[in-house]
């Protein structure tokens, strides 16, 4: 009697679960030979988009916008996804340039594709041309390579569209940009205002020199960062110093101690400090000065003790100097946790689609702009693959990406794609170079063939989907619990740049890239490619 209810109960759970989850549903649809003609298929059309994927990279490019100011750049991405039917949801988490879009072909899995969007101050530079030449001297510029990554979904996912309607695969495509990543300013409130709530899982791309993925928790730090504000009393500095209580000094004050402080830090822990105010002029004595830090460590408990020696120096600073100190988080970004099975389902993928052919003109190029700024690379572009990539044994420093914290919220795994010159330093003019040459557009068709390949693997096999959520659940979040940076009152600092901007932008406009008069952005520029340094 009770083997046999249990039975009962089995069936019905088995019936329930067949009718109300789609996941279930759609385990026996697609049979291995249709996926694989399917993933075939949207590689040849990608492939056949290249055309349109050159002019997109070619246009960001050319916009050259800072974070928070990427209004020229939304303004053309998401028009380009209104018109592929895609519905768009405007000034996400109160950020004027941030939009999510949204396109559904009915019940199956929902997938966010996003990528960075904004550059790089003072890294304004001409496109194939092998040694530091400004567009606009002093102005922004890709020196990072943001420009390709969004034109990359897209292409991945207009391809998708074409594949998932004509052959009835359903699932939902989400489009986001890293707003502001270079301030890491956007995507930890994205998901503080609930944005990855209903998504399944995200691929994020970003742009490399190789074609790679990797999972567990990936090489580099996470960070938070803060700005320190003091304030003091003002005063003739040569006529009643004495009444004057310096907000400069404070500031400086906190700067040294810091400094003293960074002799006991673990080398994995990484700092650095700017000041954002540091007075008006010298006969007036700073009654306000601002300084501004990012302070990074390899796991959250490592960032929020910094954070907190940090407010202590900082505390310590205002006794001395008898001034008044607030800070506001201008950013954070946990370390990132990438996802194996989506990893590994990708490398597959990556295998199958292999790096670009350069031409030779490409790796001239490349050649030469590794010997102008002294690289330890001198072999130009990537010709081998890399291995997939697996959890360090031990945690290694670097850099950081707020894709850390949507990361802990989603599977989640960053794509890098190769767009770029190896061995650059980063954040630096020579990374702009290659970034609206064919060595850009071709590193976003390659990166674009992998993302809707992996995405048809997800959306086909819903078994993928499922092993992938039980590693976030059982094995990425048996340890670590995800807590915000930020709480729920933090505003998005979006004034920032703005002065920035305020001063460039109508200079970069006269570049912005007009692909209808123009077969490419170096065409525009009448730039013959590759341009190398006179002897
Ligand atoms: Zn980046």
């Amino acid at each position: 009697m009770k083997k046999q209810r249990i039975i009962k109960t089995g069936i019905l759970t088995l019936f329930l679960s067949l009718v109300t989850n789609p996941i279930v549903q759609a385990q026996t649809k697609y049979s291995k030979s249709f996926i694989k003609k399917q993933k075939a298929n949207v590689e040849t059309l990608v492939a056949a988009r290249h055309k349109n994927t050159q002019v997109m990279v070619d246009k960001i490019f050319s916009f050259a916008e800072l974070g928070f100011h990427e209004v020229a750049s939304s303004a053309y991405l998401t028009g380009l996804l209104q018109e592929a039917g895609f519905e768009i949801v405007y000034g996400v988490s109160d950020i004027p340039t941030a939009w999510f879009a949204r396109w559904s072909n009915g019940a199956g899995p929902v997938i966010a594709l996003g990528s960075d969007v904004d550059c790089i101050p003072k890294a304004s530079q001409y496109p194939g041309v092998a040694y530091h030449k400004p567009i606009v001297e002093g102005a922004p510029g890709h020196g990072e390579g943001h420009n390709a990554g969004i034109p990359l979904n897209i292409t991945a996912a207009m391809a998708l569209q074409e594949v998932m309607t004509q052959n009835n695969i359903g699932g939902t495509l989400v489009l986001w940009p890293g707003i502001a990543e270079e301030l890491v300013a956007s995507k930890a409130w994205f998901v503080r205002d609930g944005y990855f709530d209903d998504i399944d899982m995200c691929i994020f791309t970003h742009v490399s020199s190789n074609l790679s993925v990797s999972w567990g928790q990936a090489r580099g730090t996470g960070l938070i960062s803060v700005e320190y504000t003091f304030e003091g009393e003002a005063a003739h500095s040569a006529g009643a110093p004495w009444r004057g209580r310096s907000a400069l000094d404070a500031a400086e004050l906190m700067n040294i101690g810091w400094n003293y402080k960074r002799e006991h830090l673990h080398p994995l822990k990484r700092s650095h400090s700017i000041f954002t105010d540091a007075g008006d002029q010298p006969n007036v004595v700073p009654s306000k000065a601002s300084i501004w830090f990012y302070l990074r460590d390899v796991t959250y408990e490592g960032i929020m003790k910094m954070y907190n020696d940090a407010n202590n120096i900082a505390a310590g600073a205002a006794k001395m100097t008898d001034t008044q100190f607030s800070s506001r988080v201008v950013g954070t970004a946990w370390p990132r946790h990438f996802n194996k099975v989506i990893a590994e389902t990708m490398y597959q993928n990556i295998q199958k689609v292999g790096l670009p052919q350069w031409s030779e003109k490409d790796q001239t190029l490349a050649k030469a702009v590794q010997q102008e700024v002294n690289s330890d690379t001198t072999n130009g572009l990537a010709t081998a693959l890399s291995e997939l990539g697996k959890p360090a044994a031990y945690p290694v420093s670097g850099g950081s990406d707020d894709i850390g914290d949507v990361s802990w919220k989603v599977p989640t795994v960053t794509l890098r794609f190769p767009s770029n010159i190896p061995g650059l330093q980063g954040h630096h003019w020579s990374n702009a170079i290659a970034m609206a040459t064919p060595i850009a557009h071709k590193g976003a068709t390659a990166g674009a063939k992998v993302v809707a390949m992996t995405v048809l693997d997800f959306l086909t096999q819903p078994q993928l989907l499922a092993q992938a959520k039980d590693y976030f659940v059982n094995v990425q979040s048996k340890e670590t619990q995800y807590k915000p940076m930020i709480t729920v009152d933090d505003p998005a600092p979006v004034e920032l740049n703005t002065q920035i901007m305020q001063t460039f932008r109508p200079e970069l406009e006269k570049y912005f890239y007009d692909e209808t008069k123009y077969d490419s952005y170096l065409e525009q520029l009448e730039i013959s490619y590759p341009t190398l340094k006179k002897d």
